[in-house]
C-alpha cells in the first residue's frame, strides 16, 4: 500500500491517519513483519487492524548459494507458481534482481522463463516481498527488474512498486538505484520515460530485425528500431542511463557483420552495451559466443565510440539464468 492507502487503511479501522504514516515507517523503512513490533501504535490498534489487514511479508521457500556469493531465492506466488529473486554481491554493491511477472508472455527462444509461459501477473506486495523478506534486506544497494517476467507488461504494479521503493515514507532510494530491463514494449515504455526516473535497459542481442525475430517473436510487434527512436527523443546525458543487453551465441551475432551494424544503429546515443555470456538451455540451437568473440566484438564497439564491457558471469553453478530453478519447482509440485 501506498501512504495515502495506508492512511485510509487506518482511518478505516476508526484510527487517526497519522497510524498511517506510522505503519510505513514500520513496514518500509523498518521492515518489521509482525503487528507485535509497532510498539509506537497502541495494542488496540494494532489488534483492529490485525483483524482486516495482513503484512504480507512471506519467506522464500527455496534458496541456493554460488561459490561466487551469489544467491537465487525462491518464492511461491499463490496458486503453484513459483518465482525467482537472485541476490550478486560485487565488492560494494549487493544487487537485487527482481521478478515482475510469473512466467512471461514475450517467449524469448533463449530464455527458460518464456518456454514456461505466463502464469499471471505478480501484485505490488509479491514484487516487494523479493526485497523484504531475504537476509540481504537491509544492506541491498541496487535493483534491477531483469528477472523473471517483462516488467513493461506489467506496468501499473511497478509505477506502484517504484513509487514505494523511492518514496520518502517508503524505501526512500534514489531512482539511480534502479534498473528497469525491457524487451522493447513500446507504448509501456513510452510512459516509463515520462513518469519515471529509474535507469532503463533494453534486451536487444540483435540488430538486424529480421534474425532479432527470429529469436525475439516481440520484435513483430515492436521493431527495435522503432524502440530506437523513441528513446532518442530522451536526454539520457544526465542522471538517467540507457544501457543495451546483448547475449552472445556463437555464428548468430557474434561477428564483425552484427557489431558493424549495433554501430549503426546506436551511432550518437549516450549509451553502454553490455555484452553477456549466455547460459546454456536445454534444446536451444546455439552455444555461448567464445570469449575471444566476446572480446573481439567489445573492443570493435569502444574504438567507435560505444562504451561496451563484458559482464561477468555470476552464480553458473546455481542454475543464475532466470526461470531454471522455478521451472523445475513447478514440474514437481
Ligand atoms: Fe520474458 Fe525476459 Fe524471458 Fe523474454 S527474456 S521471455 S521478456 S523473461
Amino acid at each position: 500500500m501506498t501512504l495515502p492507502e495506508l492512511k485510509a487503511a487506518a482511518q478505516a479501522c476508526s484510527l487517526k491517519p497519522f497510524v498511517g504514516a506510522q505503519l510505513a515507517d514500520w513496514l518500509y523503512a523498518k521492515r518489521v513483519r509482525s503487528w507485535e513490533r509497532m510498539v509506537n501504535i497502541s495494542k488496540s490498534a494494532r489488534e483492529a487492524l490485525a483483524a482486516r489487514y495482513e503484512i504480507g511479508v512471506h519467506d522464500p521457500v527455496g534458496l541456493a548459494c554460488s561459490s561466487d556469493g551469489t544467491k537465487k531465492y525462491l518464492f511461491e506466488a499463490g496458486q503453484g507458481r513459483f518465482i525467482e529473486s537472485v541476490m550478486i554481491p560485487d565488492e560494494d554493491r549487493q544487487t537485487l534482481c527482481v521478478s515482475s511477472q510469473a512466467g512471461c508472455r514475450m517467449g524469448c527462444k533463449f530464455c527458460m522463463t518464456g518456454r514456461q509461459g505466463f502464469h499471471g501477473q505478480l501484485d505490488a506486495a509479491d514484487i516487494l516481498n523479493q526485497f523484504i523478506s531475504i537476509e540481504e534486506s537491509g544492506t541491498l544497494s541496487n535493483a534491477v527488474f531483469m528477472g523473471m517476467g517483462e516488467p513493461l507488461d506489467n506496468y501499473d504494479t511497478l509505477t506502484r512498486v517504484l513509487g514505494i521503493l523511492t518514496a520518502p515514507w517508503g524505501f526512500a532510494w534514489s531512482p539511480k538505484r534502479i534498473t528497469v530491463s525491457t524487451i522493447g514494449v513500446l507504448p509501456a515504455l513510452r510512459r516509463f520515460l515520462d513518469e519515471q526516473r529509474c535507469h532503463l535497459a533494453v534486451s536487444l542481442h540483435n540488430p538486424f530485425p529480421e534474425e532479432r525475430l527470429s529469436l525475439m517473436p516481440v520484435q513483430k510487434a515492436w521493431d527495435i528500431r522503432e524502440v530506437l527512436s523513441l528513446i532518442r527523443e530522451y536526454d539520457f546525458s544526465g542522471q538517467r542511463r540507457v544501457s543495451f543487453e546483448y547475449t552472445m551465441f556463437e555464428g548468430f551475432n557474434d561477428d564483425k557483420r552484427h557489431a558493424d551494424a549495433l554501430i549503426r544503429l546506436l551511432r550518437g546515443l549516450e549509451c553502454r552495451v553490455n555484452l553477456i555470456r549466455f547460459h546454456q538451455i536445454p534444446d536451444f540451437p546455439y552455444r555461448c559466443a567464445s570469449l575471444q568473440a566476446m572480446e573481439a566484438f567489445r573492443d570493435r564497439l569502444n574504438n567507435h565510440q560505444i562504451l561496451c564491457t563484458i559482464r561477468s558471469s555470476r552464480g553458473e553453478d546455481i542454475l543464475a539464468a532466470c526461470g531454471l530453478l522455478s521451472g523445475q519447482q513447478a514440474q514437481q509440485s
